[in-house]
């Protein structure tokens, strides 16, 4: 069993004061895993002391300087790479595919930042005035577990690139993987204060940083209700807030797309991280005349899932993170059948073979209506739902009707029509044919997906202040 016992403040590993305890269960075996000790509101205000400290010092420091730092994080996290891929499996789930995926994007995290300072222009002319653009301060970074590694780098990539120090809460249940992680950043070198990284609960340390005083800003990524309050507590001391939230992603089928790829193609979009993802595309909109087809297709494409162990090269679908998770996502299973969704494969239960851990049978609900539940709730499960249109305006109409507006998919053969639909989405980022990342370009959510953007130039002007001079 993995015993973590330390956090990190001011450039060393220190015991926390706190002395509850958290137990990370496997959610392939449900067995323990290890368990960790949690930081209290004292230490969390240690920390955050530590990086004042080290603020005004470290936002001095050269492009130049923090160019390098930025390459030494990257480095050090490749070094760890096997690790932390096998502490994403563990820990969380994640197939090895995935697991490679996003822990790589978190090592690139510090290179994709240290490319946007190559022009980034921190002093422009505007008007006739100077403005100067600061960096805010300490920065609260708060993560969830469903990528954790690659939160907590590109916000850090992010503050480090801006001049900002940082006091990080990841998710409790990241533990392993934030350790593997913080003994990668503490090799990089950069001095004490700079981050400081304390693993506890989101209402103990979390709440710490939302109200205190000597936190400039707060990154969140996580649930629409944690986000609400995150800003509620924020807004007493004005510390600006950038806000990662949920999402409820609609996938437009055109009538004009070739059926033939984008329906395995939506599949993927649905199920990917195991179906634990913010921008999980878990809506299905198709013209109604083409329903047969779409389901034949859909079973096919279900059908070449692979459910099963993370750790084994050919599972696509893991278990959910927690038992907790797993409850959560078979009450919408059945909620779905409750309010008259017709189940086309999947359903309750676990599949054969895979009681022991958190695994969900893909499942995929047709006749699903706008009113449903599980047609406006994110389930964060693979549970994919369908609901027919009849006219192009129906379905961007039902597209749009949503709380949510983080991301959106399109597929058509025609690219030209496709941008005319994703023009008409309010959606913070829409994948015409595609299932990419860019991390150079803006990632955030309209609505209550968000409120800020992350990634490149866009997440960089976040963590900093505008100042204008006028001679
Ligand atoms: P969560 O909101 O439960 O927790 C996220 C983090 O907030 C954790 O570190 C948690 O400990 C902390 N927290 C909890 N209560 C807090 C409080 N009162 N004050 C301060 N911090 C608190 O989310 P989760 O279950 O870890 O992650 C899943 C959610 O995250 C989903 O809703 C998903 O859509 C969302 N998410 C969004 C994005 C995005 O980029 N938009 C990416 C990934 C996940």
């Amino acid at each position: 069993m993995k015993i973590i016992d330390q956090i990190y403040i001011n450039g060393a590993f220190v015991k926390p004061t706190g002395t509850a305890t958290f137990d990370l269960i496997s959610p392939t075996t449900n067995q323990l895993l290890g368990r960790v000790t949690l930081g209290n509101e004292a230490d969390t205000h240690q920390a955050i002391t530590a990086a004042k400290a080290a603020f005004p010092s470290f936002s001095r420091t050269t492009l130049e300087e923090r160019r390098n730092y930025l390459q030494r994080l990257h480095d050090e996290v490749m070094l760890r790479m096997d690790d932390l891929v096998a502490a994403s499996i563990a820990e969380y789930g994640a197939p090895t595919q995935r697991a490679l995926g996003s822990n790589q994007l978190a090592a690139d995290s510090f290179l994709h930042y240290k490319k946007v300072l190559e022009d980034f222009p921190f002093r422009k002319i505007v008007g006739h005035s100077e403005v100067v653009l600061e960096p805010l301060g300490v920065v609260g970074i708060i993560t969830p577990w469903n990528a954790n590694a690659s939160y907590i780098c590109n916000k850090l990539a992010t503050a480090i690139a801006a001049g900002c120090t940082a006091v990080i809460k990841p998710s409790e249940m990241s533990a392993m993987q934030t350790q593997i992680v913080t003994e990668c950043l503490h090799a990089a070198g950069l001095p004490p204060g700079v981050f400081n990284i304390v693993n506890g609960l989101g209402d103990v340390v979390g709440n710490a940083i939302t109200h205190h005083p000597d936190v400039a800003k707060i990154s969140f990524t996580g649930s629409t209700q944690v986000g609400k309050m995150i800003a509620r507590g924020a807004v007493d001391t004005m510390k600006r807030v950038t806000l990662e939230l949920g999402g409820k992603s609609a996938n437009i089928i055109l009538e004009d797309a070739d059926f033939s790829k984008a329906i395995p193609m939506a599949v993927a979009a649905c199920f990917m991280n195991n179906g634990q993802a913010c921008i999980a595309g878990s809506r299905l909109l198709i013209p109604e005349q083409r329903l047969e087809e779409t389901k034949t297709l859909l079973k096919a494409a279900v059908e070449q899932v692979k459910v099963g162990d993370p750790a084994a090269d050919s599972t696509t679908l893991g278990p959910l993170v927690s038992r907790k998770q797993y409850e959560r996502v078979q009450q919408y299973i059945q909620l779905g059948i409750t309010q008259g969704a017709a189940v086309l494969t999947g359903g309750i239960g676990h599949p054969e073979g895979l009681e022991a851990g958190n695994f969900v049978k893909p499942t995929v609900f047709t006749g699903v209506t706008r009113d449903m539940r599980i047609a406006n709730e994110e389930i964060f499960g693979p549970v994919l739902s369908v609901i027919t249109y009849k006219t192009e305006e129906e379905a961007i109409d039902i597209a749009n009707d949503t709380v949510y507006g983080l991301q959106a998919y399109v597929s058509s053969s025609d690219e030209k029509h496709a941008r005319t639909v994703a023009d008409k989405i309010v959606a913070g980022r829409v994948l015409i044919n595609s299932l990419n990342h860019d991390p150079m370009a803006p990632f955030g959510g309209f609505k209550q997906s968000g409120i800020g953007r992350e990634y490149g130039v866009y997440g960089l002007e976040e963590y900093l202040e505008p100042k204008t001079i006028i001679v």
